[in-house]
């Protein structure tokens, strides 16, 4: 069984005051920003830079009970945790952006750590584990794959051993590739990406959005949010990463300039 937390929703009193802190002040990137009309609500997620992981939603309070609630979901305690892999470069980075520290800088047997408070009362622990951080950059090692853009403004480290990629010759990934897509899924867990702040994305469909690098326009990542896994465009890989195309996928809408010669099964859809 495989589960991950993949949203944590925060009370706020205004979609925009929370963003102007959350990402302008904290560095956090905007995941969406959409209008949902049937509830006339924003559905708003950020989450910190070059994280996989769970993101925040944002979430306006609507009625007075929700606005009790702003800024102490958490009756008191540090309801979140920021864990990063360079502590004294982000607690510097905060102060001088007027984050209030109400713990300061210490160093316990699991990491350093400080608590700062957001602007509605919220705790939060800034927090870097002693040896080794889960969400920083893997060191290479053996089972680490990584790949880049083709300007290299954006890297991924992988480290879990890649599935089978599929060829998918479905109209989306025709066009966003120039030809068929092959891509891999490797678990949001075993992924970090660097510069993650230089990718854009465009929604394919209401399910997927796919990952471009900004600069140079390459196709990298094929991303179903409620998923665990992200898909990974195999040609990005820097060298042999020892798997297999497996299948070719939506040959129905394939084009007609070129043929399948390999001996590999197809799959209308
Ligand atoms: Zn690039
Ligand atoms: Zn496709």
């Amino acid at each position: 069984m495989k589960q991950s937390l993949a949203l944590v929703s925060l009370v706020v009193p205004d979609y925009d005051e929370a963003i102007a802190f959350y990402v302008g002040v904290l560095g956090f990137r905007l995941v969406e920003d959409t209008y949902r009309p049937e509830q006339d609500k924003r559905w708003v997620v950020v989450a910190p830079p070059g994280s996989p992981g769970p993101g925040l939603l944002l979430a306006r309070a609507t009625n007075a009970e929700q606005a009790t609630r702003i800024g102490n979901q958490a009756g008191g305690r540090v309801f979140l945790f920021l864990q990063t892999d360079d502590f004294d470069r982000d607690f510097r980075r905060y102060t001088e952006r007027g984050v209030e520290f109400v713990r300061p800088p210490k160093q316990e047997d699991y990491g350093k750590v400080a608590v700062f408070r957001d602007p509605w009362g919220n705790l939060w622990d800034l927090l870097q584990p002693s040896g080794g951080v889960a969400h920083a950059t893997p060191a290479p090692g053996p089972g680490t794959l990584t790949g880049a853009c083709l300007c290299g403004r954006v890297r991924f480290t992988v480290t879990a051993a890649l599935p089978g990629p599929d060829a998918c010759h479905c109209v989306q990934c025709r066009r966003q590739s120039g030809h068929y897509f092959v891509s891999t899924n490797v678990p949001r867990s075993a992924i970090a990406i660097d510069g993650l702040d230089g990718v854009t994305w465009f929604q394919s469909s209401a399910k997927v959005r796919r990952g471009f690098c900004a600069t140079c326009g390459s196709a990298l990542f094929w991303d179903p949010p409620a998923k665990d896994w992200i898909g990974v465009a195999m040609g990005a890989f820097d060298a042999p990463t020892g798997t297999r195309l497996e299948m070719h996928i939506h040959v129905a809408e394939k084009g007609d300039y070129y043929e399948i010669t390999d001996d590999l099964p197809q799959h209308p859809h």
